[in-house]
């Protein structure tokens, strides 16, 4: 995968040190206990609960993620496809800039909150998928279309209760929608397009190269418009787009004298230093990347112990309005 071309996130990499990042080495793969990470499945289900109703919709905010093959590149067994082969034709854009504005108003009326579109950095390929299986794209598909999904903030707030697990759930079932609808629309175009949700790539630095945010001290993209509550997806392409620009503020300047997400961590997970830095604190961090130290173990296993997904250091995020105040 020779496609690369420096964007911005590669100013957060030694190239003398990063390599691409094995997706085994992910604290969900490491533990090997992600498949068993089913704390608010029907199983535990007892109608005594007095939180039944709350599990029962946190579980079913899953289902179009998890019941909708296709949707991502992961979920694909074998060469099953939504379309098996594209139209004998090439619908062809008049300029790359026509082209960008319509992926994006597609993307858009599928449900997409922000998107951008950066050329790819074969640096946030992982090297590995969780299957063990070489993460290869073929040479022409050289863009992205980077799309995020709001989450709904009075949801996210109440974390880390269920309600907010449903909202994390009904975030990855939108990217599911989402990321298939606009992958398949430009298949039926007759272009190669692969769509991805966590797999593939690493969707946050490609989100930076596409212009939507910078990462944040809490690991997470941070987004003017709504801090760090998004989720992300991605559809890989060989339709020729226009590079989107990323006019954000350096992650100091929102992050240094902010610890309120390392405050709100009730798993200790997050640094408070004062600035980003090259420590790996587990075989979980990719080494080579300047970023806030973050321990995705202590992470994991206070969601293990609580019995769902955590969402506080995004609850308490208060990204807006910093970058409002670094405008103003
Ligand atoms: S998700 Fe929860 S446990 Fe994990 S880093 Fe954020 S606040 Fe900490
Ligand atoms: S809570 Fe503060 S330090 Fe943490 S990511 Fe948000 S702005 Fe940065």
């Amino acid at each position: 995968m020779e496609n690369s071309k420096a964007g911005r996130g590669r100013r957060y990499i030694d190239p003398g040190v990063h390599r691409r990042f094995d997706r085994r080495n992910t604290v969900f793969h490491r533990r090997a206990v992600y498949t068993g990470f089913d704390s608010y499945g029907p199983s535990h289900f007892d109608p005594a609960d007095p939180e039944l109703l709350e599990l029962a919709e946190a579980r079913a905010s899953w289902t179009l993620h998890d019941n909708y093959p296709g949707a991502f590149r992961d979920s694909i067994i074998g060469d099953r496809k939504l379309v098996n082969s594209r139209p004998p034709f090439r619908f062809e854009f008049t300029s790359s800039e026509k082209a960008s504005g319509n992926i994006k108003a597609v993307a858009k009326r599928f449900g997409a909150s922000l998107v951008g579109l950066t050329r790819i950095d074969g640096s946030w390929l992982y090297s590995r998928e969780r299957s063990g299986a070489p993460v290869m794209l073929p040479p022409e598909a050289a863009w992205a279309v980077v799309m995020a999904v709001e989450m709904d903030r009075e949801c996210i707030s109440r974390s880390p209760a269920l309600s907010a697990a449903a909202e994390s759930g009904r975030g990855y079932s939108r990217m599911a929608a989402l990321a298939g609808a606009v992958g398949e629309y430009l298949r039926l175009l007759g272009y190669y397009a692969r769509s991805c949700g966590n797999d593939t790539a690493l969707s946050i630095p490609m989100a930076v190269d596409a212009g939507l945010g910078i990462m944040g001290r809490n690991g997470l993209l941070l987004t003017r418009e709504y801090g760090p509550r998004v989720r992300l997806c991605k559809v890989l392409t060989d339709l020729e787009l226009v590079q989107s620009s990323n006019d954000y503020p350096e992650p100091e300047d929102i992050c240094s004298g902010c610890t309120l997400c390392a405050e709100a961590c009730e798993a200790d997970a997050l640094s408070t230093d004062d600035g980003p830095s090259w420590k790996v604190l587990t075989g979980s961090n990719n080494p080579g990347v300047l970023r806030w130290p973050f321990d995705p173990e202590k992470c994991f296993d206070f969601w293990l112990q609580i019995g769902r997904d955590c969402s506080n250091c995004i609850a308490a995020c208060p990204a807006v309005s910093r970058f409002a105040n670094l405008q103003d």
